[in-house]
Formats: C-alpha cells, sequence, structure tokens
C-alpha cells in the first residue's frame, strides 16, 4: 500500500467519524431539547393539578359553613362563654370550628392575633376524645397550656422539660377513657422521634379517643414558607396512619404555594382552605433608600428614634449577628435604650432583653430574624427593617409584629442593592431561598404600586386600589408608572462581562457597576461602553432589576472564610438575541395628585434624601411635556439627547405614547439624560 493511499483512507475514516460525531451532536441535542420540553410539560401538568386541587380547596370552604343550625352549635357558644369568657366567635372562628367538627381536614390562614388557637381549644372541649396539637415551640405551648390551666381545661404538653410523672401521666390519660384530659400539645421533633408516643397515639386512635390532630404554623412543612422546619416532614405520616381524624393547619403564611405544599406533604390535597384578610390597615408601608453609609445610616436610625418615635417602642431587623451588635452599640453610643437579640445569645439573657422590652426598659430591640415566633407586644409602633428581609412571607411576619393593637405603626425598610448579596449568599442554598430574596427585591423596587397592593397580591387577595387608604408611601405621593427601555443597559453589561472573562477575571456587582461607571482597572473596560450619565444608584436599580428579571444571575462561590456573589448572565440572556426584544424597567412617573406641575426637581438629590423612594426616582423628569432635561448637576442636554434619540432599541412607548429613552452618555459625563420624544421624532 503507497503512502498516499494510506492518507486517503484516514481521511475517508476521519469524514466518517466527523459524520457520526456531528450526528451524535444533533442526537444529543435534540435529546436536550425533548428533555426540556418534558420538563417544562411536567412543571405546567403539576402547576395545572395544583390549581384544581385549590380550586377545589377554595370550593369546599364556600360551603355556608358560619351556619349556626349545626348539632354542636348551641353547646358551641355557651362553651365560648363560660369557659374562654368570650363573648362572640371572630371572623373564620365559627366556619373553622364547623368545618373541623365536620370532620372535614381543614387549614386556617389567618394573620398573627387573629385568634387561631380558639378553633382548635375550643373544639377541643365539645369533642369526647382529646385534641392534640402540635406546635413547633416550648414557648408557644407553654403560653396555652398556662392559659387552658387557667381556665381551668385540663392541658398538657411533651417536652424534654416536663417531668416524668407529668409525662407519664399524660401518657396514661391519652388511653384512659374516663380521663379529662382534652388538649396535649407536643412539637414535631417528639413525634418523630418517641416511638412510645407514637404507640400510644395509635392506641388512642383505636379506642377513638383521638378527636382532632391541630398543626399550629403548619407553614413550617413548607420549604416555600419561611420557617421551614425539617422535622414538620415527619407529619406526612399522620393521615395515612390515622385517617378518620381530621387535620386542621393553623398558619398566618398565605401564599398559594405553601398551601399547596402543606397539603401534599400532610396528604389533605384538596382539603377546605379557610383564609381571612391578611391587610393591616393600621400598618404604614415604606421603603427608603439606605445610604451607602453606615454612618449616614446610623444617623438616621437615631434621627427617627428620638423624634418620630420617642417613647414608643419597636424593633429594628437586621441580618447578621455582627451586624446586630454593631447597631445596637452605635444606638447606645447615642444615648438610646437599645438592646440587641440574636440566636447565640444566652437563652436566659435573651428572655430577659425579651422581658424589659416587653416593660418598656427598651425602647427597640436589635434583632436578627431569631426574634420571632411567639412575640406578642401590643403596642410595637415601628418596624424598622435595617436590611430586607429574606422574603415577602419573612418581612410580612417580622413587619407584621406592629400596631397589634390596632392603633397606626411604622413599617420602614431600608434598601439597598448591596443588602441584596449579602442575603442572596446566606439563602442560595435552600431550594427557594433567591426565588423567595428576589420576590422582595421587586418590592423595593417597585416605584408606584401600592405596597398593600404588592402583598395583597402575594398572598393572593384580590385588592382595590383604595384600599389602602394612604396607609403606603406610594399611595401617600401616588405616582404614575412609566415605563423606560434599558436594553442597551443589559448589552453594555453583559459586554462589560464578557470581557472581564477573557481577563479571567470575574466580576461581583459592585466591581461591575465600577467598571461600568469608569473605575477599576482599565483592561476591563470596553470602548464601546461609555460610563452612563445617570448616577451609580440608578445603576444599581438597573442591575438589580436586570437580576430579577433573570437578565442577570448570581453565581456563588466558596472561600474558606465567606461566600461570594459573582454576577453573570441570566437564563433570559438567550432572549436578546431576538432583535426586536426590549427589557423596560418601571420608574417612578408624574405625580397623580400634581399632575398639571412640570417642575424639574432634582431626582437624584431626593434618591438620596432619607425618605426618597429607593426605586428610580424620575417623577419630574417625566412630568409635563418637557422635551428633554438633565438630572443630577446637570447643565443643558438638549444636544446629546438629540444624538441619543436616533438609537430605537433605547426608546420605549410610555403610558401617554411618548416614546422614552433612559440614555448612557458620553464618556466621562456627570449627566444623567431622560429623554421624552414626541411620536414624530419617529425611530
Ligand atoms: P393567633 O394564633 O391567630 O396569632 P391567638 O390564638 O394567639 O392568635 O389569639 C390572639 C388573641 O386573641 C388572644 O389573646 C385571644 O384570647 C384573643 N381572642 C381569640 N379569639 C377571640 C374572640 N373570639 N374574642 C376575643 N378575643 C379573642
Ligand atoms: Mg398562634
Amino acid at each position: 500500500m503507497s503512502d498516499c493511499e494510506v492518507i486517503e483512507e484516514d481521511n475517508t475514516e476521519d469524514d466518517v467519524l466527523k459524520d457520526i460525531d456531528n450526528e451524535i451532536r444533533s442526537i444529543e441535542q435534540n435529546i436536550s431539547k425533548l428533555n426540556q420540553r418534558r420538563a417544562e410539560l411536567i412543571n405546567k401538568r403539576d402547576a395545572i393539578k395544583d390549581k384544581l386541587l385549590l380550586k377545589k380547596s377554595k370550593h369546599l370552604a364556600t360551603k355556608n359553613w358560619e351556619k349556626t343550625d349545626f348539632p354542636w352549635y348551641n353547646e358551641l357558644k355557651s362553651t365560648l362563654n363560660s369557659v374562654f369568657k368570650l363573648k362572640e366567635f371572630r371572623p373564620y372562628q365559627l366556619q373553622t370550628m364547623n368545618a373541623t367538627l365536620s370532620k372535614q381536614d381543614a387549614i386556617l390562614i389567618m394573620p398573627t392575633g387573629g385568634g387561631k388557637s380558639l378553633c382548635y381549644q375550643l373544639p377541643a372541649l365539645i369533642d369526647k376524645g382529646i385534641t392534640l396539637v402540635v406546635s413547633p415551640l416550648l414557648a408557644l405551648m407553654e403560653d396555652q397550656v398556662i392559659g387552658l390551666r387557667k381556665l381551668n381545661v385540663d392541658a398538657g404538653m411533651f417536652h424534654a422539660e416536663v417531668d416524668k410523672a407529668e409525662s407519664n401521666r399524660l401518657m396514661q390519660a391519652m388511653t384512659d377513657p374516663k380521663s379529662k384530659l382534652k388538649l396535649i400539645y407536643a412539637t414535631p421533633e417528639k413525634l418523630a422521634k418517641s416511638k412510645r408516643f407514637m404507640s400510644k397515639l395509635q392506641k388512642a386512635y383505636e379506642i377513638g379517643r383521638l378527636s382532632r390532630i391541630a398543626i399550629d404554623e403548619v407553614h413550617c412543612c413548607s420549604q416555600w414558607g419561611h420557617d421551614f422546619r425539617p422535622d414538620y416532614k415527619f407529619l406526612g405520616v399522620l393521615k395515612p396512619m390515622f385517617p378518620d381524624v381530621p387535620i386542621l393547619g393553623l398558619t398566618a403564611t398565605a401564599t398559594s404555594k405553601v398551601t399547596i405544599d402543606v397539603q401534599k406533604m400532610l396528604e389533605i390535597q384538596g382539603c377546605i382552605v379557610l383564609k381571612s384578610t391578611f391587610n393591616r390597615p393600621n400598618l404604614y408601608y415604606e421603603v427608603r433608600a439606605k445610604p451607602s453609609s453606615q454612618k449616614e445610616c446610623i444617623e438616621q436610625l437615631v434621627e427617627l428614634l428620638q423624634n418620630k418615635y420617642a417613647n414608643k417602642s419597636g424593633i429594628i431587623y437586621t441580618t447578621s449577628i455582627k451586624e446586630c451588635g454593631e447597631l445596637r452599640e452605635e444606638l447606645r453610643k447615642h444615648g438610646l435604650r437599645v438592646s440587641g437579640y440574636h440566636a447565640q445569645l444566652d437563652v436566659k439573657l435573651r428572655s430577659s432583653i425579651h422581658e424589659k422590652w416587653l416593660k418598656g426598659e427598651y425602647q427597640a430591640v436589635v434583632a436578627t430574624i431569631a426574634f420571632g415566633l411567639g412575640i406578642d407586644k401590643s403596642d410595637v409602633r415601628f418596624v424598622i427593617h435595617h436590611c430586607l428581609s429574606k422574603s415577602m412571607e419573612n418581612f410580612y411576619q417580622e413587619s407584621g409584629r406592629a400596631g397589634r393593637d390596632g392603633k397606626p405603626a411604622d413599617c420602614i425598610l431600608f434598601y439597598r442593592l448591596a443588602d441584596v448579596f449579602k442575603l442572596s449568599t446566606m439563602v442560595f442554598t435552600q431550594q427557594t431561598g433567591l426565588q423567595n430574596l428576589y420576590g422582595i427585591v421587586e418590592y423595593c423596587l417597585d416605584p408606584s404600586t401600592c405596597r398593600r397592593a404588592i402583598i395583597a397580591s402575594h398572598f393572593d387577595e384580590t385588592w382595590e386600589s383604595t384600599d389602602c387608604n394612604k396607609m403606603c408611601d406610594h399611595c401617600k405621593d401616588s405616582r404614575e408608572p412609566k415605563k423606560v427601555d434599558i436594553t442597551k443597559h443589559c448589552q453594555s453589561v453583559y459586554k462589560l462581562m464578557a470581557q472581564a472573562s477573557s481577563n479571567d477575571t470575574k466580576l461581583t456587582a459592585q466591581k461591575l457597576l465600577d467598571n461600568w461607571f469608569g473605575k477599576g482597572p482599565p483592561k476591563l473596560r470596553v470602548s464601546s461602553v461609555s460610563p452612563p450619565t445617570f448616577s451609580r444608584d440608578t445603576g444599581e436599580s438597573i442591575l438589580a432589576w436586570l437580576l430579577v428579571k433573570g437578565y442577570l444571575k448570581e453565581d456563588f462561590h466558596f472561600t474558606p472564610y465567606s461566600t461570594i456573589s459573582y454576577i453573570r448572565r441570566g437564563l433570559m440572556a438567550s432572549k436578546l438575541e431576538q432583535s426586536n426584544h426590549v427589557i423596560s424597567m418601571t420608574i417612578k412617573g408624574k405625580s397623580v395628585q400634581n399632575s398639571s406641575v412640570t417642575t424639574l426637581k432634582s431626582n437624584e438629590s431626593s434618591l438620596n434624601k432619607s425618605k426618597s423612594s429607593v426605586s428610580l426616582n424620575k417623577n419630574s423628569e417625566f412630568n409635563g411635556k418637557k422635551q428633554n432635561y438633565q438630572t443630577d448637576n446637570c447643565s443643558d442636554t438638549s444636544s446629546s439627547s438629540k444624538s441619543d434619540s436616533g438609537s430605537d432599541s433605547n426608546v420605549i412607548k410610555n403610558d401617554d405614547n411618548k416614546r422614552i429613552k433612559l440614555s448612557e452618555g458620553p464618556s466621562n459625563t456627570k449627566k444623567r439624560k431622560v429623554v421624552l420624544i414626541d411620536d414624530s421624532d419617529s425611530d
């Protein structure tokens, strides 16, 4: 065989190999596409199934559960008066009791303080047997058992700190038909770990003495909730073990996701779901731009505590133990009576701090989320979030500790992009951690929607815009929302990230912002990307928007000391490949009350003011019919705006059918231009 023939033969085999490789690749691509489609369909199917079950649940709830001709009604009412010394049922109490006494599985969703406990305590006295109450915290169980005993109701709890004699008495009473024991409280851990207890429960069931299982704080079953407890998973065994015993789940967490998840976990899909409103009319909700310097932030807190909230009681929530300690020290330096509360403090110290706060010896507690379940002080006048919460759920629960007495109270959240990453690096390992976090970031970024409306929609409640009664920053100073096109900015950011990547550099959000605004190593800059003429705060808002909308995503890296969040292209990046794809961001429009006014106020100064809204606050920029004008310390921008008007990807129509453009300017200018372009000025 000549050399020439060998080469020829090799060539043919090379070609065949290439063909095979190509075909394999094509098959793999098809498999991947099909798998993706399959996953999409499975998700869709599950979502529809869930929706149908929830519909069934809600439909079941529409039955007239409030009627008074159930056979137990008279006894129920008289026991309410004679034992509990209460005159009337509160909303949803009678419905819930009727449903559970009808042996239906049910979930009651009601805000904290609404009176959920009575919904199982009172039926427990009507039924012959005993009610098992599963509760996540010793303190919660203790409060209830003490309260019931004061009312001469025989109740007890299982806990490590309960003495043997009492726990033996309870065990024995569970299966003794003559016993007067009505309620037993246990933690899910007790159920999961004590075979003796479970077997006793089974015996009680067999002789018909297990009347009901109430599961308090039932959202702890769900990873979508804010207090997920792995031991709550064990409660899934209860329905299969005791199929005839009605389960009553109670929670103040109201999203459909959590409800569905809880139903699945407890194997009570499609059960009755009773839900009362989540609107807290006396709470004033506000989001403020958090100053970039801690000193300024402290000054604002001091100002609030010394003036507006002087002699009033409140909570300041923060994220980390370290920050909790620092804030406490700083506030004390200003002579304020505050203390700190976090999980690492000794239990005794914690309850003494709690006690002093209850008595008013401390004006405020600077706390991590460890200051949570079971806190019941009625006259909390302010809850300040020094850093955003982990989720809307958390925020609602935490801020909801204000104003339990029904009198006005404030819920102020200080927002800054940097805080998002403090939290994201903490929550990203949780299944739904990032999704939940971005939910509250959207709440902070929203420029004009009623804060209550956002909370209501989060809890799947219908909402009338007038319901707020000007009890949020957005309704108090009503603005029309406007849309601006930020596609070009997203493209710029992508270019900067690509440049960094080709230099083997990963960018955190702060580094990316530095780079975008012309700081940091020159090798990371891109000649076609000029630093924006708008402020860094605006840049931060754009990055946050791109993040929550999926155009950017966080990529987490562990170091021995911390977790770092780097910014990368998000799943939505592929959309930008379509030439007509527009990313629009909603910003503040003109004042609704003051719509005729066309004053040109500097937005940036208002962004930096303590009371400024955190979202892009270009209200006056879009006021009236100005063609264009500048903000910041700007001089005339009409010339540059003209040249910008040619860029179609950066223009979007607003509600007035005008086209708005948020532009990046020539490098190193300190101007921000927001341009309103007449339709005649077409692309
Ligand atoms: P939740 O568990 O929903 O947070 P609780 O069950 O702890 O609320 O009840 C909160 C307060 O409301 C308790 O002090 C309780 O005595 C009171 N309460 C409950 N039901 C009624 C009622 N029907 N009338 C008056 N007060 C009630
Ligand atoms: Mg409760």
